[in-house]
């Protein structure tokens, strides 16, 4: 099998991880192969000729040539909490590998057992979940939505107990990387300047290499040995903004779709800018900035609607991690830091305009990408108020979300257009209400000549299926119950085309007769 692995994480040293093998499991057994994702990544397998070896890679129970297994060392602020000492305690990183495009992926099994990390935990992932996983991030990455993926899914063999005994199994994450905000304040924590700009270093030659401008001739992905060049201040500050730019991305993305993480703890933070942590998110149905699914989020902390501001938030908590290396590179480069005052000025002068132009940047972002979804190219200042009157409408009148969008595309005709705006005799299908009525003729009035223009411009910003709670949590239940994967691979055939309108794509787009009211999602299963 052409499968070969590195772990660049491993060369920064044992701060940083602990090395720790896969406990196996007792009967490793191939349930999902991301075909896809495989070729992508250029493992080229007969997944069905191959599949007793890929369920023992897949599962821990071998090791892929050239993995040595990690757990990585991070912290984080739980519901803003801070709990400096979490890590991976049932994920093992059994290296890198590097794509067709020459772009480097982590390869992390998820469920693998117990670790340094692991406190009470068992280090075990239940086949729900692990099932969940792999659906969603595929959804999400078809939606366009930046994402870990997952290669695999095995069955283990063995129950894991979570108030009852569950089917265990073992999970294959693949990410930009396993960074998180929390893995730079695991180092904070610990005032250890040398190793964060150890992973500042090797974060930006990972993620951002543009920042770093001569690439010397060894570097990390080659000889395996930590860059050693000097960081410039401009350098650190510019690796900042470029990670406040990646999680702008996200959010905006998350919002276009209706996507609530549920968790965005600082450890569930990404720096690639890629949505990790499936566990407690959920898809919003009708539209509610309030919406929360997660059993545990008591207080609506990580609710539909806050997730830009809680980005933000830890976006200033991911900044402050960098004060020490900002000082340090202005040091080296001959500034006198003003030593009797302990507020980092200068540091923070370089910083903060960055969270600042968090806000504003997503203000911007926000409006464009709503604009879209209404089918306007260039949005004017007026328009805020033309979507935030939809939104108060839809929130009104509990309207889903995703449908919402789908029927003001499906109604966006000519003659609909024509009989609203010219002979206000007829109302558009969607116009049940006056109130609707009247924001369609302003949207259709807005909307001008160009409305091919604007239903294309809608098509692609509006997914016409999502992995809506009710539809996933059937699908799980129906595989688990029979042992027969058909109904989740259909299911997964449709959610890899959301902007297309498949003959089976009717079957998941009704919103649930319920509203999701009883619907609850959990960490940690
Ligand atoms: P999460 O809520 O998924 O972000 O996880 C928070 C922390 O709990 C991380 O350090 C996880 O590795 C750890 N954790 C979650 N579930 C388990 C488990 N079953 N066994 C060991 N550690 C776990
Ligand atoms: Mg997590
Ligand atoms: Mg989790």
């Amino acid at each position: 099998m052409p499968l070969k692995l590195s772990n660049t994480y491993l060369s920064l040293g044992r701060a940083f991880s602990q090395q720790s093998l896969p406990t196996p499991v007792r009967k490793p057994e191939l349930l999902l192969w991301n075909e896809p994702l495989a070729k992508q990544l250029a493992i080229e397998v007969d997944a069905q000729q191959e599949n007793e070896q890929l369920a023992l890679y897949f599962s821990g129970n071998e090791l892929v040539e050239g993995s040595q297994p990690v757990a990585q060392a991070y912290s984080g602020h739980q519901f803003g909490q801070f709990n400096p000492q979490l890590g991976d305690g049932r994920a093992h990183l059994l290296g890198d590998i590097t794509d067709t495009k020459g772009k480097q992926w982590d390869i992390q099994l998820k469920g693998s057992g117990v670790s340094a990390f692991s406190r009470q935990g068992d280090g075990r992932c239940a086949l729900g979940p692990a099932l969940r996983e792999f659906i969603m991030s595929e959804a999400m990455h078809a939606l366009g939505v930046p994402t870990t993926r997952c290669l695999a899914v095995v069955a283990t063999g063995e129950a894991v107990y979570r108030e009852q005994p569950l089917p265990g199994a073992v999970v294959t994450r693949v990410a930009a990387s396993h960074i998180r905000v929390g893995t730079f304040q695991y180092f904070s924590a610990r005032r250890d300047t040398a190793s964060l700009i150890q992973l500042t270093r090797y974060a930006i030659e990972r993620h951002f290499p543009d920042i770093l401008p001569e690439k010397p001739a060894q570097n990390i992905t080659q000889d395996n040995k930590p860059d050693e060049r000097e960081l410039s201040a401009k350098q650190v500050v510019d690796f900042v903004s470029a990670v406040l730019n990646k999680q702008l991305t996200l959010v905006l993305s998350w919002l276009r779709v209706g996507f609530i993480h549920g968790v965005m703890n600082t450890d569930n933070t990404a720096i690639s800018g890629e949505t990790i942590d499936y566990g407690p998110c959920a898809m919003m149905n009708h539209y509610h900035g309030d919406t929360v699914f997660s059993s545990i989020d008591r207080r609506g902390r990580y609710a539909f609607g806050k997730q830009a501001g809680i980005m933000q938030w830890n976006m200033a908590r991911f900044a402050e991690c960098l004060i020490p290396v900002i000082e340090k590179c202005l040091v080296d480069e001959g500034a006198e830091l003003t030593d009797s005052d302990d507020e980092h000025s200068e540091a923070i002068a370089l910083l903060e305009p960055l969270l600042v132009q968090f806000s504003e940047q997503f203000k911007v972002g926000y409006l464009a990408m709503m604009a879209k979804k209404i089918g306007i190219a260039i949005p004017q200042e007026s328009d805020v108020t033309l979507i935030n009157d939809l939104l108060e409408l839809m929130q009104r009148d509990g309207r889903d979300y995703t449908g919402t969008f789908t029927s003001l595309n499906n109604n966006l005709t000519a003659q609909n257009v024509n009989e609203l705006l010219h002979k206000k005799d007829t109302a558009d299908e969607s116009a049940d209400t006056d109130d609707w009525l009247s924001w369609t003729a302003r949207w259709y009035a807005r909307i001008g000549d160009d409305i091919a223009g604007a239903k294309v411009l809608m098509g692609k910003s509006n997914p016409l299926v999502i992995p809506r709670n009710h539809h996933v949590e059937r699908v799980l239940k129906t595989t688990q119950e029979s042992g027969n994967l058909t109904a989740l691979q259909q299911f997964l055939a449709v959610l890899r085309q959301p902007y297309v309108n498949l003959v089976e794509t009717v079957n998941y787009q009704d919103a649930p007769a319920d509203g999701d009211i009883n619907y609850h999602t959990f960490c940690g299963t």
